[in-house]
């Protein structure tokens, strides 16, 4: 059993590709519970390469994210079958951002891509993508759906919530209904390498590094077997922590409705001051409305008190400098 952690440098992976003189692919799959979908993505993937393009110069990187059901075995047969197969194993679930990161860290090629193993990311799309970061105009060409057919109305509704807010707070321009699907160059993906961040949140990271991105667009597509690994829950965490990876907005929020707090109370002392001086019987049965006054005071500084425990706690994981993720197992 090897434990291997994050911080191998990218260097071995630039020189490697440096010394190869045709230029690489390397397709970055994660998968958590996919046992029956490996073998579509792999046929599907190749059909449109080898087949369809002439493109033998590829690898395959699985990441097997601490899955239950036989992704290992299967990963284990098509690494035994194709010797461009290649995997890593984590120990547990260390969510799909280690798994892309790790994906990332392992790739060699000259052109990275990552994409899902359910399907729902079309490899058809791979060629044209290629061509245009081959032309060296692009670094990167991303996708993003276009539609959100086939998804729960609830979360759409929510989804759509989420890219508004990151609009109105975030640092940086997260695109609505970008996926993970995307093909990068060498340089691109060392530059994602490069930030070392544990709450690792890549819908942020990309805007952040720049560089040229041309995007393609497609319809949502049904997953090819299995179901969605992301629970509702799941979901909120993940957009919680993105919004506090790239934006220090929330901490602002909380000092302005402190402001605001403070004002009104001088206001209202100000009121009772001068109605007491001018002789008006203070009102005895307020009882209620200082009860308000005090759920609504308390209310906000639990909230702000919430916000700024956000931060320190991801501060906390940063400064505890663990690997992003545990390999069990690699091929
Ligand atoms: N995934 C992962 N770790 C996780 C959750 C998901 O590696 O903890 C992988 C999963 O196997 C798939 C991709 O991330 O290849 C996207 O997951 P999914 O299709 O469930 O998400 P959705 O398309 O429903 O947003
Ligand atoms: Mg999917």
């Amino acid at each position: 059993m090897s434990v291997k952690t994050a911080d191998k440098s990218g260097d071995t992976a630039m020189n490697n590709a440096v010394l190869r003189k045709t230029p690489m692919i390397s397709l970055v799959v994660p998968c958590f519970n996919e046992e029956s979908a490996i073998k579509l993505l792999y046929e599907e993937t190749l059909n449109v390469l080898e087949k369809g393009e002439g493109i033998t110069d590829l690898e395959f990187i699985f990441v097997d994210d601490g899955s239950k059901d036989a992704t290992l075995e299967e990963l284990r047969k098509y690494a035994a079958l194709d010797s461009r197969v290649r995997y890593l194993s984590f120990s547990r679930n260390f969510g799909k951002e280690a798994a892309l990161f790790a994906g990332l860290s392992e790739a060699a090629g000259d052109f990275v891509v990552t994409l899902d193993a359910d399907l729902q990311d079309p490899p058809s799309l791979i060629p044209d993508m290629l061509n245009t970061v081959r032309s060296n105009e692009y670094d990167c060409a991303a996708t993003r759906r276009v539609t959100r057919k086939g998804e729960p109305l609830i979360r759409s509704f929510f989804a759509r919530c989420f890219y508004y807010l990151m609009a109105k707070l975030a640092d940086v321009e997260v695109v609505d209904g970008a996926r993970d699907f995307r093909l990068m160059s060498r340089v691109y993906v060392d530059a994602i390498l490069a930030l070392k961040e544990r709450n690792r949140f890549s819908k942020g990271i990309f805007p952040w590094i720049g560089f040229k991105t041309k995007w393609f667009e497609y319809e949502n597509r049904e997953r090819s077997a299995g179901e969605t690994k992301w629970s509702f829950w799941k979901l909120v965490i993940y957009a919680f922590n993105g919004i506090i990876a790239f934006s220090s907005k929330p901490l602002a929020i909380a000092s302005v409705f402190g402001i605001l707090i403070f004002l009104a109370s001088l206001i209202l002392i100000a009121i009772i001051v001068i109605r007491k001086a001018t002789g008006h019987v203070v009102n005895v049965d307020g009882w209620a409305s200082t009860t308000c006054i005090i759920l609504l005071t308390s209310g906000i500084q639990l909230f702000s008190v919430g916000v700024l425990g956000q931060y320190i706690a991801k501060t906390y994981t940063e400064v505890k400098h663990r690997p992003h993720y545990i390999i069990r197992e690699a091929s």
